[in-house]
């Protein structure tokens, strides 16, 4: 680990400036990929900016159609809330599939998805339901902020304080884990809502991805067969020693079926 100073933020605003004023620091949420990665010595900011202490990041708020979650709130409080249980069950059985105990309990979903990694599965959760991230600046729908890999529509000194989620009439997510860390090697995010399917893809490639075939035919049909024999191009997936590219895009078509098969 390189040497850096360390401060506490009082408020996201307060958190935004302290990135204005110094290019090289850093916000820390849950710190399960960042401080690694500092012990790696793969990054040296000149200061952390803990967002830990901001209370108003934190928190789950259920209103009409739509659940908002704080920055700050773990994944762990999303995946035992009730309320997210009740309104978008899918969103709770993805945040409980996140990690382990330990990672569940840091994690945050400001976190996870300002640092968008192929493997993650918020992204998935976003797309799918067609989510809407806050910012210290402006709003951004999930369809814009997942840029490619690792990167986001994020600005260098814009801070994700809320992520807000319209509730849909069904939806599942299933994700096939890779067996240590449980980051997907594919998940598949499904939701039908009164404008439209979406199916999203995460794991599978380098950023979150749509798949406008399966959303068409199950806007006909909402079905597990619906999708059965519709299969994505293995071109440009992610290959590696967990699965190949073509196994990726074989898991997409058995994941998306389930997922159908589960919704609810
Ligand atoms: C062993 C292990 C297993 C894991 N398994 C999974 C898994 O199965 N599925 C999964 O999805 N994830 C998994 N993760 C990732 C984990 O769940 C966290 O989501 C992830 O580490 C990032 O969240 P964090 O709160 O720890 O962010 P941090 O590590 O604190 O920060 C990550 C990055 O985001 C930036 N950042 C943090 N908060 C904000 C914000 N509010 N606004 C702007 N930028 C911000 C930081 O500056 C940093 O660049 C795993 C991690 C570990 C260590």
């Amino acid at each position: 680990m390189y040497n850096f100073e360390y401060t506490k933020a009082s408020s996201a605003g307060a958190a935004a400036e302290a990135l204005k004023a110094d290019e090289d620091a850093k916000v820390v949420a849950g710190g399960m990929t960042l401080i690694p990665t500092l012990k790696q010595r793969l990054a040296q900011p000149s200061t952390l900016i803990d967002l830990n202490g901001v209370d108003d990041l934190r928190g789950i708020t259920v209103t009409g159609d739509t659940v908002t979650i704080g920055a700050m709130t773990t994944h762990d409080t999303v995946a035992r809330s009730a309320e997210v249980a009740k309104a978008i069950p899918a969103l709770a059985h993805l945040a409980g599939l996140i990690g382990d105990p330990a990672v569940r309990n840091r994690g945050t979903i400001g976190g996870s998805i300002s640092n968008n990694d192929p493997a993650a599965d918020y992204p998935g959760a976003l797309v799918g339901l067609g989510a809407t991230v806050k910012t210290t600046k402006r709003e951004i729908a999930a369809d814009d902020f997942f840029v490619d890999l690792f990167e986001t529509a994020l600005e260098e000194d814009e801070i994700v304080t809320e992520v807000s989620f319209p509730v849909p009439e069904a939806a599942w997510y299933m994700k096939f884990p890779n067996p240590a860390s449980r980051y997907a090697i594919v998940g598949v995010f499904v939701a039908k809502a009164k404008d439209g399917v979406r199916v999203a893809v995460t794991g599978a490639g380098p950023c979150v991805f749509r798949v406008p075939e399966m959303e068409q035919a199950l806007s006909s049909s909402w079905s597990p067969d619906a999708v059965a024999d519709i299969k994505v191009s293995d071109d440009g997936l992610n290959s590696d020693i967990h699965a190949s590219a073509e196994y990726r895009a074989h898991l997409v078509t058995v994941m998306a079926k389930r997922a159908v098969a589960g919704a609810k």
